[in-house]
């Protein structure tokens, strides 16, 4: 594309979002960067977070993070960009140790990978010793490497089901926890928040250990934000992701991964939609469906998405920077509990 068509779609898809002499900007730093991309024999990944004028110009594949690095271990390209936070760009290097992984902003963190260390697994597995850890994707590469099994927002269920355990410890996300022992009838510990006593029903004999981190975006949508959209739109259908309260989801209409959100928008014709999660993916699914009525409840910008812009990703091809490496003892171990995943569920989204 040339950088006046690359402009032109923008415009199309993004004129009621984004500022036009921001498209102008924009595009030309799109038209820099996938030239760029072609000399360097480099695929571009687009987290569904990523600010709506990145991920409708420069992606070669945008979606969740697992199915991301998935795609790009397969493609023939030297150099993988991941546009997203730091624990997606390890997750591509974990599943392809032979490419140059780069992300465009050092830091990139996110308040749940950093909420949980190696070592704080490793105490928990003394504690417990024997029962099998179930880590969410969103974690470092250490801390999946001192785990029995990964797993997404949308298979959470499933894996936890998989296990024979009568005991389960899941990491770290304390509401996909909570969420997880609802959908399993189990009851759940936090020794991180409680000391190890039972919080909810311990008639429910098959416990579920828990941590104590939170998705900083999706923890602060409340029951009361749903009441009142519902009062103003009593035909709104509403969608919140698992990394919500129990409370934000079982008020919701539709509670589910990402992909799953984008799909079941697709799939529907409701008169309306509210997306209780991250305010630019919402902005991508209302420029995807420009036909369907998306109501914005859109505060919440995850700072650390935030932090990937074109312009470092200019940069970040220019200068091959920042690159990601995971140390190989590490993604081994890492590489194991994300195939335990894959066998039981081979298509994963989170
Ligand atoms: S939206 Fe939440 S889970 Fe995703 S990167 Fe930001 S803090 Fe982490």
């Amino acid at each position: 594309m040339t950088q006046n068509e690359i402009y032109q779609d923008l415009k199309t898809k993004l004129h009621d979002v984004v500022p036009d002499v921001e498209l102008r900007i924009k595009s030309e730093l799109a038209f820099e960067i996938n030239k760029l991309k072609v000399e360097r024999n480099a695929v571009i990944l687009g987290h569904n977070y990523m600010e709506p004028a990145l991920f409708h110009s420069i992606p070669d594949y945008s979606g969740d993070s697992l199915e991301l690095s998935r795609i790009a271990s397969k493609t023939d390209k030297d150099i993988i960009v991941f546009c997203g936070v730091r624990f997606m760009a390890e997750t591509a290097k974990i599943l392809s140790p032979q490419k140059t992984v780069l992300i465009p902003a050092k830091k990139a963190g996110c308040s749940l990978a950093d909420g949980i260390t190696a070592d704080d697994v490793r105490r928990l597995k003394a504690k417990y010793p024997g029962v099998p850890v179930v880590t969410y994707i969103n974690t470092t590469a250490e801390v999946k490497a001192e785990s029995d099994i990964c797993c997404t927002s949308s298979n959470a269920v499933a894996v936890v089901q998989s296990l024979k355990s009568e005991t389960v410890i899941f990491l770290p996300d304390e509401y996909l926890a909570r969420n997880v022992a609802r959908a399993t009838r189990r009851h759940i510990i936090f020794p991180s928040l409680t000391g190890g006593e039972p919080e909810t029903d311990t008639l429910l004999d098959k416990p579920i250990i828990g941590w104590k981190a939170r998705c900083e975006v999706h923890e602060k949508f409340t029951l009361e934000d749903i009441q009142n959209i519902r009062k103003q739109f009593s035909d709104v259908v509403i969608l919140s992701h698992p990394e919500c309260s129990p409370e934000v989801v079982a008020a919701s209409d539709f509670s589910g991964s990402t992909t799953e959100m984008i799909r079941h928008v697709q799939r529907t014709n409701a008169a309306r939609y509210l997306l209780l999660t991250e305010c630019s993916m919402g902005d991508n699914i209302m420029a995807a469906n420009p036909e369907k009525n998306m109501l914005r409840l859109c505060s919440i910008r995850c700072p650390h998405m935030n932090e990937i812009t074109l312009e470092d990703t200019l940069e970040a091809l220019r200068q091959t920077r920042y690159v990601v490496e995971v140390p190989e003892e590490i993604r081994v171990r890492a590489l194991r509990a994300v195939e335990r995943m894959l066998e039981i569920i081979p298509s994963a989204a989170d």
